[in-house]
């Protein structure tokens, strides 16, 4: 009797959980309550090229996405400032729609690669990403991502596989390579491994402070640093708060300390999970809090002068057409032609010294020769 009961009760909880996900795909509408500021940027000369380069990619971010963030926050964001604008072809080796991980691979590597594929080419040979030959050329280097660091766009900077599924291997390939910071979640990929290791422990010995929370790192300043937020993902926004701007600005903190320069990518990751769920306040609240990590790197770039950032997307998500809105009432409205990628080309925008460099249209892979020429090893 009493198992027939909890029997009932878990098919309800079952069935209630079910509809509730469902409920939450195709939410057209969304009104902010709160705008963030936007940093203010006095106008000033940079010079030719940069010893820093800070590279935002929104994930399934296009133009509607951009669009509707700025009408959400009163019609303006911190991406307003960037006056070099260009437009990225995010076209795969093997697919007219990419997938993230061929998409920031081609950004990573310059090297258009099937889908799937985390920086190998299609024999599954290794190539070096933008991070890589940075580091080897001796500048520190960073990762930060909403999602988990081992998810497909972190990931295509730092490790070579074949498929982005192979998160363990992905984890392992961290240590490969001496990255100064990196900040994310995934920390399950580390720790709990088929192979029974614990990355986190070959980690310190390679000189690692790891930890499981930004406040925690709040009195370390010395690289290497990891710091893990999640076990698998970081939840949305609501739930993390500020974390994508908070690790921005630690591991700014970190890297400019090297006399060297740096490179580092940071990504709003789930603009691109709002997209596949037609959810347009999903996509809105992850436009804003990425923007304001946009508005950071502007701050830091604006001061020092010699950094470059650039904000772009591996690809647009869900077809998003915005059909109704308002500045005043900080409202969207979106609508949707797939729950999947598109294939249109994404914008580029550019701020600091090289910034002019980025405006035309081309094709991803592009980016990366960009960046290279300016760094200029
Ligand atoms: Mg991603
Ligand atoms: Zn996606």
């Amino acid at each position: 009797m009493l198992n027939k009961k909890l029997l009932i009760i878990i098919v309800a909880a079952l069935f209630v959980t079910q509809s509730y996900s469902q409920e939450e795909e195709f939410i057209p509408d969304y009104t902010n309550t709160q705008t963030h500021s936007i940093v203010e940027l006095k106008e000033q000369e940079f010079g030719v090229k940069p010893k820093n380069i800070i590279l935002l990619i929104g994930d399934g971010m296009g133009v509607a996405q951009i669009f509707s963030g700025i009408t959400a926050n009163a019609g303006m964001l911190n991406i307003n400032h960037m006056k070099h604008i260009g437009f990225s072809q995010t076209q795969s080796a093997n697919k007219y729609i990419t997938d993230s991980a061929a998409g920031g691979t081609a950004i990573s590597t310059g090297q258009r690669v099937d889908n799937g594929a985390i920086a190998v080419d299609a024999q599954g040979k290794a190539i070096p990403t933008i991070l890589e030959i940075s580091e080897q050329n001796g500048k520190a280097t960073g990762l930060v991502s909403t999602s988990a660091i081992t998810h497909a766009t972190p990931a295509s900077f730092i490790a070579h596989q074949t498929s982005r599924k192979m998160y363990e291997q992905i984890a392992a390939d961290f240590l490969k390579t001496d990255i100064d910071i990196f900040i994310g979640g995934g920390k399950n990929n580390f720790t709990k491994r088929e192979d029974g290791k614990d990355l986190t422990k070959e980690l310190k010995n390679k000189g690692y402070q790891v930890f499981t929370s930004i406040k925690d790192s709040e009195n370390v300043t010395q690289a290497p640093i990891a710091i893990f937020t999640a076990d698998e993902h970081n939840p949305r926004v609501a739930e993390r708060g500020d974390m994508l701007i908070q690790a921005t600005n630690k591991a700014l903190e970190v890297l400019s300390t090297d006399p060297d320069g740096f490179f580092i990518m940071i990504e709003g990751s789930q603009i691109d999970w709002g997209g596949h769920d037609n959810s347009t306040p999903f996509i809105v609240t992850e436009m804003l809090d990425f923007d304001k990590a946009v508005g950071a790197a502007l701050e830091f770039a604006a001061k020092d002068g010699e950094t470059l950032v650039i904000v772009t997307a591996d690809h647009e998500t869900g077809g998003m057409a915005i059909t109704d809105g308002s500045f005043e009432e900080k409202s969207v409205t979106g609508s949707y032609t797939t729950t999947g990628h598109t294939a249109v080309m994404v914008p580029v925008f550019s701020y600091g010294p090289g910034a002019e460099e980025f405006i035309g249209i081309y094709k991803n892979t592009e980016i990366f020769k960009k960046m290279m020429k300016m760094f200029d090893f």
